[in-house]
C-alpha cells in the first residue's frame, strides 16, 4: 500500500541543522532552530527542573494512567500562571484547562474541538505566522485564511491593515493571535492594540485563539500575559494554547496546556466532555513527566523563585543580544537601520535581507538561518557577534 506514496522534501529547518553540524568552519553560527541557547551554544536543563526531577523521583509512587485531562493540580497551577489566580473568568468557573503534549498538542486539540463545534469555522492566522500552525490546524479540517500583520518595510505591525481585514470576520470564526514574542517576526501588539482587537472581537463576535508559546521570554511572566488576561476579561469565549517547552526548557518532554474560557460554567462542562473525547481519539492521555515537573516547580515557593531567576536570565540575555547586535551593526557600518532588532521581542526577528543574501550568509560565511531571514537571537553570543555583524554588513554591501 505504501508504494504509491511520494517522498516529501525534508523540513528546511532540520536540513539547516544537519548542514550546520557537518560544517567544519570554526566560525560557524547557528541561527536556525528555535530553541534557547546559552553563551556556549548549549540548551541545558534548568536548575529548577533538575531539582524538581530529583524531588519527583523520590516521591513518585506509580506510573498508572493520568487520564485525558492530565493532572488537575498541574492544570490549576498553569491556569493561574496564564490568567492570574484571581481572574474574574476563573472565579466565575468559566475556565477549563487540560494538560497537552506540548503547545502543538494543545493547538491540535483545540482545532479538533473547534471542528466538532463548528465544522465550517475558518481560522484567521497572521501573515506571517509560525509555519506549523498551518498543518496543526488545517489537518483537523479547518479552513485557514491570513490577515496582514508584519510590514516588512517598516519592520513593525501593520495594525491598520490587520484591523481592516479582521473587521470582516464574524461569529463562528476564529482569529489566532500570538500572545507575546511573535514567531517568526518578533513584533508584538502593544496594549492599546490588544484593547482594540478585544473590542473588535466583542463587537463582531469572532473567537480569539491565543497561542502563548513564550510566556516570560518577552517582558516578564505577568506583562507577557497582558493580551490573554485582557481578552479573557472582554470576550465571552477564548482559546489559549500554551507551551512549557521554552519557559521551562522542557522541549522534548512535551508539556503544554489548553485553556478555554467558555461563556458559562454549563458550556464549560459540555466543552470539557467533548475535549476529553477528542483527546481519547487522538492520543488517549498526555505524557506525564514534563507536566509533573512543572507541577513540582509551581507547587514549591523555593523552586518557583529559582525558576523565575532562570527565566529572567534567559530573557535578559536575549534582550542584551538584541541590543548588542544592533550596536555592532552600527559600529561596522551596516547600511540601513537595524534598531528594530532591539525594539522587537522574544527569540525571533527577520533580518530583513533577501533570499540571495541569506544564501550568501549560509554558503560563504557559515551563518545558518532560514530563507525568510528569520534569526534565532539566542544563537548569537559575545564570541560570535562581531563575526556575525561583519558578515551581515559584507553581504549587504555585495
Ligand atoms: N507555537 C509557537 C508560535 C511556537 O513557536 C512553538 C514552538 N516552536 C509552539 C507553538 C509549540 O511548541 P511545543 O509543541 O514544542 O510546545
Amino acid at each position: 500500500m505504501f508504494e504509491g506514496l511520494t517522498a516529501l522534501p525534508a523540513d528546511p529547518i532540520l536540513g539547516l541543522s544537519a548542514a550546520y553540524k557537518a560544517d567544519t568552519n570554526p566560525n560557524k553560527v547557528d541561527l536556525g532552530v528555535g530553541v534557547y541557547k546559552d553563551e556556549q551554544g548549549n540548551t541545558p536543563v534548568l536548575r529548577a527542573v533538575k531539582q524538581a526531577e530529583q524531588a519527583y523521583f523520590n516521591t513518585e509512587n506509580t506510573k498508572v494512567y493520568i487520564g485525558p485531562p492530565g493532572s488537575a493540580a498541574a492544570n490549576t497551577l498553569l491556569q493561574n500562571l496564564i490568567f492570574g489566580a484571581d481572574h474574574a473568568a476563573i472565579k466565575a468557573n468559566r475556565v477549563r484547562t487540560i494538560q497537552t503534549p506540548g503547545g502543538c498538542g494543545s493547538l491540535r486539540d483545540a482545532a479538533e474541538l473547534i471542528k466538532k463545534a463548528n465544522p465550517s469555522a475558518t481560522v484567521w492566522v497572521s501573515d506571517p505566522t509560525w509555519a506549523n500552525h498551518i498543518p496543526l490546524l488545517g489537518n483537523a479540517g479547518l479552513a485557514i485564511k491570513t490577515y496582514p500583520y508584519y510590514d516588512h518595510a517598516s519592520k513593525s505591525v501593520n495594525f491598520d491593515a490587520m484591523m481592516e481585514t479582521l473587521s470582516k470576520v464574524g461569529k463562528g470564526d476564529l482569529v489566532l493571535l500570538h500572545g507575546c514574542c511573535h514567531n517568526p517576526c518578533g513584533a508584538d501588539l502593544n496594549q492599546t492594540q490588544w484593547q482594540a482587537v478585544a473590542q473588535l472581537a466583542l463587537k463582531n463576535g469572532f473567537t480569539p485563539f491565543i497561542d502563548m508559546a513564550y510566556q516570560g521570554f518577552g517582558e516578564g511572566l505577568e506583562q507577557d500575559a497582558y493580551g490573554v488576561r485582557l481578552m479573557a476579561n472582554t470576550v465571552p469565549e477564548l482559546i489559549v494554547s500554551s507551551s512549557c517547552s521554552k519557559n521551562f526548557g522542557l522541549y522534548r518532554e512535551r508539556a503544554g496546556a489548553l485553556s478555554i474560557v467558555y461563556a458559562s460554567a454549563a458550556d464549560a462542562d459540555k466543552g470539557q466532555s467533548n475535549l476529553f473525547s477528542v483527546v481519547r481519539g487522538m492520543y488517549s492521555m498526555p505524557p506525564n513527566h514534563g507536566s509533573a515537573i512543572v507541577e513540582t516547580i509551581l507547587g514549591s515557593a523555593t523552586l518557583t523563585a529559582e525558576w523565575h531567576q532562570e527565566l529572567a536570565e534567559m530573557r535578559d540575555r536575549i534582550k542584551a543580544l538584541r541590543a548588542l547586535l544592533n550596536k555592532k551593526l552600527i559600529e561596522k557600518g551596516a547600511p540601513g537601520d537595524f534598531n528594530f532588532i532591539e525594539q522587537q521581542s522574544g527569540m525571533f526577528s527577520f533580518l530583513g535581507i533577501n533570499k540571495a543574501q541569506v544564501q550568501s550568509l549560509v554558503q560563504d560565511y557559515s551563518i545558518y538561518l532560514v530563507d525568510s531571514s528569520r534569526i534565532n537571537i539566542a544563537g548569537i553570543s559575545l564570541t560570535n557577534v562581531d563575526y556575525l555583524a561583519e558578515s551581515i554588513v559584507a553581504v549587504l554591501k555585495q
